[in-house]
């Protein structure tokens, strides 16, 4: 059974009240479902896991033993964010490290708001799950003594980074489980197939809104081409992150909002939406650069690379104890205002210390990057500039990834399992991937009964023309991105109203794309509007500091009378030894 939806976000009475939410201005209209032609098949299934990045791959494992699974995924079966991701993942082994270490460094990055519980359970339960990571073929790089290679990111306290490859972790963890997902022939992969929308079941007057299933489209032809619905007793989304309706991003081009926009849609709830962490360093390739760019990781500053300004100088040291390794939005603001104190559009990483042997061993992947484009990082300086990085807010769930639709599970960074708070610690999103989807098999240990898919959809259908997505990434970059404040949040409200008119004949997969990012980017700017103080990865220029009456977390659902409601939780108070301050 899964708890009321309200349950998931109680707390306490607030201390100082929170003055009323600010005006909204007029937002894009939104449909409620993806116009597609009608489902021209329907497969039954136990567990249908959309996305097949650390997250939905471990479900899929995870949850084997629970019935029929099958895996949909939008592209190639490695396309998402994890094949990318660098720096490591991280978790407590080294001596001298500690669980009450890794979680005050957790707390410390998410400005206030981190869930202290979410947080508990992704540091105490991350080893083991890591442990079976390795077990399923997962290989981290170790020394000539066979232990695993430690190194640190920015906010980290300790040496707790386990890396692959070099800096490759990503891609190494996405080979071992698809060779894992691949040899378990119980579980069905389906590539090329785009999840259009989840199906709300019939349900009773009294009871919960639930979901039934999926509508996707597969590429091809014959008896599993074109769209299609999957019913299922649980839909486990692990979509991933949104990073493309930024103008530039380190995300791959999957990584568009769908299952945001889905469960959106659905009626489902989302929290914290406003925060987007922008990484301080990924490789500058020039004022028309678009899309994905590579990504100068953490651990280059990690391993002794620093950072400096237009002037020469290393401007990070007496900003922060930890100087270059700063949480990400202490070190991606600093670089912004360095920026816009010279006039120019980039600062520098200094790793030319560190030698052409660490560099092509260590950081073979970055190495690489620099290379093709002319700069040799062991002796030039690398240029760099924040990007749109990780989505730490999400589709909200409990610590067992059950959604506020009843059959929803979430997990990975589609969801907001409470782990990041105002800001994500380096390196954390791959535990959590791992720790979360294996709280929602163990959640679904009795598959809930089959739910009633309706005879046909009631929602208003509609579709945003493809055309509008470069606009509509500009329009985000320039208002809605590091450095935000009402007037530009407004003006980008009215630019992404006007290209919502823009409406496609044609459904297609790069509209369905456009129509999502259309409605991830309006949400998240509407809260961003809302949260009127500067916390964690949401900078509001005319709001600076944290105000205490907003500590909290901001809900937003969709429904067809008054479009997007928001809602406030205050947060608990934090115990004072755990007080985020710095
Ligand atoms: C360059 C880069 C470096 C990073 N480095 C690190 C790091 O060092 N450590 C760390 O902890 N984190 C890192 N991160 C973040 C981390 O990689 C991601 O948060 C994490 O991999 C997300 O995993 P996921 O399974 O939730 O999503 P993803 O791996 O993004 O997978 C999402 C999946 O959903 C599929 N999908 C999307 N939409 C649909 C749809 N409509 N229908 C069907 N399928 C769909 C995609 O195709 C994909 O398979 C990095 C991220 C990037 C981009």
């Amino acid at each position: 059974m899964v708890p009321d939806a309200a349950s998931l976000t109680s707390s306490p009475a607030q201390a100082t009240p929170l003055p009323p939410f600010p005006q909204l201005p007029p937002l894009p209209s939104l449909p409620r479902r993806l116009s597609a032609e009608p489902p021209g098949w329907v497969r039954e299934v136990d567990v249908v896991v959309v996305g097949s990045g650390i997250a939905g791959l471990t479900a899929a494992l995870e949850c084997r033993h629970l019935g029929t699974i099958m895996v949909v995924t939008k592209d190639e079966v490695a396309a998402g964010s994890t094949h990318w991701a660098q720096g490591g993942i991280a978790w407590v082994q080294a001596e001298g490290d500690t669980v009450e270490q890794h979680i005050d460094d957790t707390l410390v990055a998410g400005a206030g708001l981190c869930i202290e519980e979410a947080v508990r359970v992704l540091v105490t339960e991350g080893p083991d799950e890591v442990a079976k990571l390795i077990n399923r073929g997962a290989e981290f790089d170790r020394d000539l003594a066979g232990e695993l290679e430690l190194t640190r990111e920015g906010g980290h306290k300790r040496h707790r980074i386990a890396h692959a490859g070099g800096d490759a972790t990503g891609a190494e963890i996405e080979r071992a489980l698809i060779s894992a997902v691949t040899a378990d022939r119980g579980i069905e992969i389906v590539e090329h197939a785009l999840v259009l929308d989840l199906i709300p079941a019939e349900v009773d007057p009294d009871e919960a809104p639930a979901v039934a299933g999926v509508t996707l489209h597969v590429l091809g032809e014959g008896t599993r081409g074109g769209v299609g619905a999957v019913h299922a007793r649980a839909v486990v989304l692990a979509t991933g992150g949104i990073g493309q309706i930024y103008a530039v991003t380190t995300n791959p081009p999957v990584s568009t909002g769908d299952g945001v926009a889905a469960a959106l849609r659905a009626g489902a709830r989302l929290r914290d939406i406003e925060f987007i962490q922008f990484h301080p360093t990924v490789l500058y390739l020039g004022p028309g650069a678009r899309g994905q760019l590579p990504l100068v990781s953490e651990a280059v500053r990690g391993e002794g690379g620093q950072l400096i300004n237009s002037r020469g100088e290393r401007f990070m040291v007496g900003k922060h104890e930890l100087a270059e390794l700063a949480p990400r939005d202490v070190v991606a603001k600093q670089i912004m205002k360095e920026m816009a104190a010279a006039g120019v559009d980039h600062v520098y990483v200094d790793g030319r210390m560190l030698g052409e042997e660490t560099w092509r061993v260590r950081f073979p992947t970055i190495w690489h990057s620099c290379r093709q484009v002319g700069i040799n990082p062991a002796t030039d300086l690398i240029p760099v500039a924040p990007a749109c990085h990780y989505f730490c807010g999400g589709v909200e769930t409990n610590i067992d990834g059950a959604t506020s639709l009843s059959g929803l599970y979430a997990c990975g960074e589609v969801a907001s399992s409470g782990v990041h708070g105002a800001n994500r610690l380096a390196s954390n999103s791959l535990l959590e991937g791992l720790v979360f989807a294996r709280r929602i098999a163990e959640r679904l240990q009795d598959v809930p009964p089959p739910r009633r898919p309706p005879a046909q959809d009631p929602r208003k259908p509609g579709l945003i023309d493809r055309s509008v997505v470069p606009a509509l990434q500009q329009a985000m970059s320039r208002y809605a991105g590091g450095l935000r404040d009402a007037a530009g949040l407004d003006r980008c409200a009215a630019e992404l109203a006007k290209l919502a008119q823009q409406t496609a004949a044609e459904p297609g997969l790069e509209s369905w794309e456009a129509t999502n990012m259309m409605a991830v980017g309006a949400a998240i700017l509407a809260s961003a509007r809302l949260r009127e103080e500067s916390r964690g990865a949401h900078w509001r220029d005319d709001f600076e500091g944290r105000r205490e009456a907003w500590r909290g977390h901001l809900l937003v659902a969709q429904d067809d009378q008054q479009g997007l409601r928001h809602h406030f939780v205050p947060a608990p108070p934090m115990s004072v030894d755990r007080r985020p301050d710095r």
